[in-house]
């Protein structure tokens, strides 16, 4: 079985990426590749994600502009910080840290963004322009890191059949788009699929986006098939400590959708979670961001 191990390949893209910045700023005098992060409130897994994006900028040379703003500030004002971002030619990339509270209009906040800094690829005009298969697409952070891992990896897609569980906007969806872009033959299946089993069975690749811990199990996977697992999900496990029953702590531990220990000894790929798709989805948006920094210049 091969492990597709998404940190390797995060550090080797910091690496190139850094390469990149470290040249083009010898070349001429630009300004440091920017990106500007809007939060919205205080959720603990957005700052968890935040952190990881400021480590790598730092790793590769770029910077991060961080605001967070109240979750009860209103859409004309989110939508003026946006604007201003726009404007501000020290900015290269600028993504609005998701969810963010129900009541705002999300998808009017995020086609604010100017296209050309829009790293995240999810403005309406940028998603239309995947569906068209316009080489000039942005392809979204966790869709790039599936694409990534699957071509280090030398697996191939082009005529292939591959099924992807999960069709939300972010993840199932423009990766069925991707994908039709590379030739592969694509299945989605969502929650009214009938006979999950026999349709992940029947794929070369089985890519899992359904934010269900352990629902591929030994019964939804076949021999020589490649895994990719985009689920994160934090399941509670207890920690006892010092061996003492009254020590017992519950501690969350994260896992991916696919029953990893299960499914590893049938599968001849898998990427692990955590440790596969997360960490690339960190080095694809910074992969966007540098697109970007090189088309304002
Ligand atoms: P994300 O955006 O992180 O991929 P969402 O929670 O928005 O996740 O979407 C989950 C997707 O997974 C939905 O399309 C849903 O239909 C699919 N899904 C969830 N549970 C199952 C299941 N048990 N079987 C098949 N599909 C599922």
């Amino acid at each position: 079985m091969i492990l597709l191990d998404g940190k390797k390949l995060r550090d080797l893209t910091a690496d190139r990426l850094k390469n990149e910045v470290v040249t083009a700023m010898a070349e001429s005098a630009i300004s440091k590749p920017q990106l500007a992060i809007l939060q919205v409130g205080d959720l603990a897994e957005s700052n968890s994600y935040i952190n990881q994006k400021k480590l790598f900028a730092e790793k590769i040379g770029a910077s991060v502009i961080h605001e967070v703003y109240p979750t009860k500030i209103s859409e004309e004002d989110l939508i003026a910080e946006i604007v201003k971002m726009n404007r501000n030619d020290q900015v290269h990339g600028i993504i609005v840290q998701l969810p963010i509270p129900e009541g705002l209009n999300k998808q009017r906040i995020i086609d604010t963004i100017d296209p050309i800094k829009d790293v995240d690829g999810l403005t309406a005009k940028n998603v239309k322009r995947l569906l068209a298969g316009d080489e000039q697409a942005v392809i979204p952070g966790t869709v790039f890191g599936v694409l990534s891992l699957l071509k280090h990896y030398e697996i191939p897609i082009d005529g292939k059949k591959i099924t992807i569980v999960g069709r939300s906007m972010l993840v199932g969806k423009p990766l069925a788009a991707a994908l039709l872009n590379e030739n592969a033959t694509v299945t989605i299946c969502h929650r009214h699929t009938e006979n999950l089993a026999e349709a992940t069975k029947q794929a070369d690749i089985l890519i899992v986006a359904a934010g269900s811990p352990h629902l591929i199990t030994k019964n939804h996977v076949r021999e020589s098939q490649v895994v990719v697992d985009v689920g994160i999900n934090f399941v509670d496990k207890t920690v006892r400590l010092a061996l003492k029953p009254e020590n017992e702590i519950p501690k969350k531990h994260m896992v991916g959708d696919a029953d990893f220990e299960a499914v590893k000894d049938i599968v001849s790929a898998i990427s692990p979670v955590p440790g596969g798709v997360g960490p690339m989805t960190v080095a694809s948006l910074f992969h966007n961001l540098i697109q970007a920094w090189k088309a304002q210049w």
